[in-house]
């Protein structure tokens, strides 16, 4: 059974990182979406409330799953099993920061291959700090994040 992890901070899941996930689940036996704590990233959402809106938009495939990582990749995915990392690609920008990480991971664990996958074009511009930017200042970010996900945008910015 070929597995694959697919970390990343998810501050909340996009349109962008659900892209990914559903080509990640058509070329892996298993996907494990894992949620960082990344406390240095100062967060909006907790590490359950990522995980619940995860749960709650990934379509109902039974190979994804959700789960969280505190520690470094590599060792999170030999007590997992897993054969490769997903990271996903969207601009140049993202590349040698990528490229950096792809590399150690592999100094680190020779036998963990990074895959990158590109998501449609429509995505490439998207990440979860503009959405949580355009929805500070009242922007419409419907196409952009999966309605569960704007309602506790909302909700969260409407505590602050
Ligand atoms: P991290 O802190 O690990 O970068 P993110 O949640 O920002 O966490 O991203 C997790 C992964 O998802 C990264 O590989 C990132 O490149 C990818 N990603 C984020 N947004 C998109 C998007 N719009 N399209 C494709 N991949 C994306």
């Amino acid at each position: 059974m070929k597995i694959a992890i697919y970390p990343g901070t998810f501050d909340p899941v996009t349109n962008g990182h659900i892209d990914i996930i559903n080509r990640a689940a058509l070329i892996f036996d298993k996907v494990i979406i894992a949620v960082a704590t990344n406390p240095q990233k100062k967060p909006l959402f907790s590490v359950a409330e990522r995980m619940d809106m995860l749960a709650h938009v990934i379509s109902n495939t039974p190979n994804i799953e959700i789960d969280r990582i505190d520690g470094l990749v590599v060792d999170y995915a030999m007590a997992k099993k897993a054969h490769a990392v997903i990271r996903g690609l969207r601009a140049v920008s993202d590349f040698e920061f990528e490229l950096q990480m792809a590399l150690v991971n592999r100094k680190l664990c020779e036998e963990l291959i990074t895959v990158f996958l590109m998501p449609h074009e429509k995505y490439s511009y998207l990440n979860s700090g503009i959405v949580k930017e355009l929805a500070t200042f009242g922007g419409n970010i419907n196409c952009f994040v999966p309605e569960y996900v704007l309602n506790k945008i909302k909700e969260k910015l409407h505590d602050h």
